[in-house]
């Protein structure tokens, strides 16, 4: 029987376990998780009445690869789409003012967080002559050739701000948003590629109305996902697991762990963190190592508050906002959690989620908690006019939260692979190669999974 080890009990390493499972019905697949709990960054926490997400909030339906698992894994009558209100009003904080993002070209036209000459540029995108850029570019570079810099600065900093708090200028688009690199090569424009992608859309969902694009969770939360990815396995995933190193041994691979703990396997595959796969694998192949171990991470802290409803004076009518992080504020964005998903805090209390950190100011998750969660009410005063103190407040540090696609991450992935064949039976995934997103994970781990099993059948019909 074919024995895999996936390391790392994240989204990637589940959905990866699931998929095998499916693809190579006689084969044993284990996970071996370093935390108590599956699903690394995605963790669902209930406290007095509040559900808070520590991680990751939700997936949009833009890709359906998180929608399609949770539906195969039985949650469809689980999920929760974000409200209305949510998926139409997302706001900037611009000049200590809340200002309400434009959601079609109605609004966009009268907005007054753009000139004409930046409504100008952007609405003449589709006819600007597409350049292929010389090497890797920043997604700063390609916004302001494509967009201008009034575009650059307020939304693609903000867009870059809440997706990956990150610096724009230092991450490659080719590597962090394939979709938009690529609508310019196939298409000409942004806007071109974007209509195509619409009408395939359309096309596949039969239908001819515009899909709102909308956020999606579970009744319950995140955790629903991981937990009943867990349920389906055929062997139960094994936590509390450190895996140390991971070397050959004879035809099979070895795995140990922190303590005596070891295991064999015919393949394994690493979906825990960068710099973690680069631990385990530094005594097999410190190229591999060094390469894997460059990819930087950022830090973040999560902060989550709970006020009573009458002491917020806004209305908290929408998905929440961001700052572009230009702004250097102590806050990243603010995100209205009770009002994306209802349901999430006690009858009578609002919930909000504030993220500190980031790039630029990874030196706040030093913070006690004391500071942070005082920085966190100032900038509420600020943003929706809250002076009474949160009668909840739940914080998360994430030292290592969300790897940096910066320039160069392509080449650097295309001489991990290259390094990798010379390894057969040993894989890399997880998000620290082609996409951080939940939704990118999933499809990674479903690509992986069939590479995995392709290997696995060549394998057996060698010994055959
Ligand atoms: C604060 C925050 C907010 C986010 N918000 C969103 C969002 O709203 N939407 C979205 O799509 N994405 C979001 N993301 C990104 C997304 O959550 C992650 O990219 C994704 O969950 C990563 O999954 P993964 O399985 O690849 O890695 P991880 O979740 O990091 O899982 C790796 C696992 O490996 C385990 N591990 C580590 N070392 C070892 C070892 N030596 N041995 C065994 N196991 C080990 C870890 O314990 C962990 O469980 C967010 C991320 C953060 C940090």
């Amino acid at each position: 029987m074919t024995r895999i080890l996936i390391i790392g009990g994240g989204i990637s390493g589940l959905s990866l376990a699931y998929r095998l499972q499916e693809q190579l019905a006689d084969a044993e697949v284990l996970v071996l998780e370093r935390s108590s709990r599956p699903g690394g960054t995605i963790e669902t926490v209930r406290r007095d009445g509040f559900t808070i997400e520590a991680g990751p909030n939700g997936f949009p339906d833009n890709n359906p690869s998180t929608l399609d698992l949770a539906r195969e894994v039985g949650l469809a009558d689980l999920l929760q789409s974000a409200s209305d209100s949510a998926s139409k009003h997302r706001f900037l904080l611009l000049d200590e003012r809340l200002r309400m993002l434009p959601s079609g070209m109605a609004s966009f036209l009268v907005s007054p967080l753009l000139s004409w000459y930046a409504k100008y540029r952007i609405l003449s995108e589709r006819y600007r002559r597409p350049l292929v850029p010389i090497g890797d570019e920043s997604i700063d570079a390609f916004a302001r050739r494509r967009l201008g810099d009034e575009v650059a600065d307020t939304f693609v900093d903000a867009f870059v701000t809440g997706i990956l708090a990150g610096d724009s200028k230092l991450l490659s688009v080719r590597a962090s948003f394939p979709r938009l690199a690529n609508w310019e090569r196939d298409h000409g424009s942004i806007f071109g590629g974007m209509a195509h992608a619409r009408r395939l859309r359309r096309a596949e969902s039969g239908s001819t109305t515009k899909r709102a694009g909308k956020m999606w969770s579970f009744q319950g939360g995140l955790s629903s996902l991981t937990g009943a990815l867990v349920e389906r396995f055929r062997t139960a995933p094994i936590f509390g697991v450190t895996v140390r190193r991971v070397s050959r041994d004879g035809p099979q691979w070895r795995v140990e762990a922190e303590g005596r703990d070891a295991w064999t396997a015919d393949a394994v595959a690493l979906c825990c963190p960068a710099y973690r796969q680069a631990e385990a694998l530094a005594d097999l192949d410190p190229t591999l190592a060094e390469s894997i171990g460059a990819i930087p991470y950022n830090r973040v802290a999560v902060v989550a508050v709970g006020y009573r409803r009458e002491d917020v004076p806004h209305s908290l009518d929408g998905f929440g906002y961001l700052s572009p992080q230009r702004t250097r504020r102590d806050v990243l964005g603010v995100q209205w959690c009770s009002s994306i998903y209802p349901g999430r805090a006690p009858e009578g209390m609002v919930l909000l989620r504030a993220m500190c950190g980031g790039w630029h100011r990874g030196e706040m998750l030093d913070w006690d908690d004391d500071r942070l969660v005082a920085a966190v009410r100032a900038e509420l005063a600020v943003s929706v006019g809250v002076k009474e103190p949160p009668r909840f407040v739940h914080v998360v540090r994430w030292q290592k939260a969300i790897p940096q696609y910066q320039l160069g991450h392509l080449d650097r992935v295309a001489a991990i692979e290259a390094r990798l064949a010379v390894h057969p039976g040993l894989f890399v995934g997880g998000n620290s190669y082609r996409g951080v997103a939940l939704n990118d994970c999933v499809e990674q781990s479903g690509l992986l999974a069939a590479r995995i099993a392709a290997w696995a059948q060549s394998a057996r019909s060698v010994q055959d």
